[in-house]
């Protein structure tokens, strides 16, 4: 799996430059994978072709074993993704390590959808690689080497279970990524990847049916992963797809509280009291931005009348242009101490601000947009 946000993940370790996380779904099945292994153990060396009792290692050893193989298993797997991707001038954020396999984090994806296509492809072609070779050596290793041929089909059936499982033509599954890949060129970047993620929302909904019908409540997790993570896949693309084709001039607030430079820390905490307004720009008298103030910086300040504004604001504030990219400004945005970029002129006047609602006005306006040209049989739609 690639891409999406998921929250709950601790950094074990650091390849370069790029964080390796582990996510908690991942903390939760490995232990329930070493309890179900040992638990079945004697069926699982039946599976293998191997008479009960027949390995060195005890049922516990080997479900603790088998567990951290298959964390490695799904690391390589999530390298694969990362090693096609970097080749291909994608930015790898952050490496997450979750069940089903795990998450690359990209700040940038490869340009080209056949790139994109290829670095999905890499997961499961690892994993396919792994799982042929694991039955392989089960396969071909003597009768005489009883854990050597345990532990290699095991891990090769996981793995093989794994790539498949992946390669499920719906998002947030690599197979989705492979799907969009194709699709692009007919339907676009955003109907692709909506089509994509209808897929996965589908089959999530199959999932949880089936889980509750054979009561298996890991099915049912997985289920509610596929879900979130098509919804996910989704709004991703929705947004990256706005965020490219206005200017931060066409969507900008065009009248941000403000406040003028000569004001008082009292003055200011009165109008945040009736606007409920919490951040505040600062301006000169001419219009020139000097600086923002937060309402929990002002409370933070004794109630002395005479304190100016400008000595307890934040300066300088990064800004944006009109003309630039939405893009560009959001990134600045998301980095940003203050909750609001300002937008100011040549001149640093301040002509507007961006606050992080812009993209769930933009997607509401692109959802109206569309229930109209649904309802007037028109598309129109870059
Ligand atoms: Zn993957």
């Amino acid at each position: 799996m690639m891409s999406g946000m998921f929250r709950g993940s601790w950094t074990i370790f650091r390849l370069g430059r790029i964080p390796v996380r582990l996510h908690w779904s991942l903390l939760l099945i490995l232990p329930y994978l070493a309890f179900v292994i040992g638990d079945q153990f004697a069926a699982a060396a039946r599976m293998a072709g191997l008479p009960a009792r027949a390995t060195v290692l005890g049922p516990c050893v080997w479900g603790v074993a088998l567990a951290v193989s298959l964390f490695l298993c799904v690391l390589l797997h999530e390298l694969s993704h990362v090693a096609v991707g970097v080749h291909a001038g994608a930015e790898v954020q952050s490496v997450t390590l979750m069940m089903l396999g795990g998450v690359t984090q990209m700040t940038r994806m490869p340009a080209r959808p056949v790139w994109d296509g290829l670095m999905a492809l890499a997961g499961p072609a690892a994993s396919g690689v792994l799982g042929l070779a694991g039955v392989a050596l089960w396969r071909f290793v003597p009768a005489a080497l009883p854990d050597v041929k345990f532990g290699a089909f095991y891990l090769g059936e996981i793995n093989l279970a794994l790539a498949a499982f992946n390669l499920l033509p719906a998002f947030p599954m690599d197979g989705g990524r492979i799907l969009r890949a194709i699709l692009q060129p007919v339907l676009g970047r955003v109907r692709a990847t909506e089509g994509a993620a209808l897929v996965g929302k589908i089959l999530a909904v199959l999932l949880a049916i089936g889980g509750l019908y054979v009561g298996n409540i890991l099915l049912l997790l997985i289920a509610v992963f596929v879900f979130a993570g098509a919804g996910v896949e989704a709004r991703q693309a929705q947004i990256e797809d706005l965020t490219r084709r206005f200017t931060v001039g066409q969507v900008m607030d065009r009248h941000p509280p403000i406040v003028e430079s000569v004001a008082t820390t009292a003055e200011v905490a009165a109008r945040i009291r009736t606007s409920g307004d919490g951040a505040f720009f600062v301006v000169a008298a001419d219009g020139r931005l000097l600086g923002g103030v937060l309402a929990t910086q002002l409370f933070a300040v004794p109630d002395e009348t005479g304190t100016p504004v400008t000595t307890v604001m934040q300066a300088p504030l990064p800004t944006a242009t009109p003309d630039e990219p939405l893009e560009t400004a959001l990134r600045d945005l998301a980095g940003a101490r203050f909750p609001r970029l300002p937008v100011v002129d040549g001149d640093g006047r301040l002509l507007g601000a961006l606050g992080p609602e812009v993209l769930e006005n933009l997607r509401r306006g692109r959802d109206l947009e569309r229930r109209r040209a649904a309802l007037f049989g028109r598309r129109r739609e870059a």
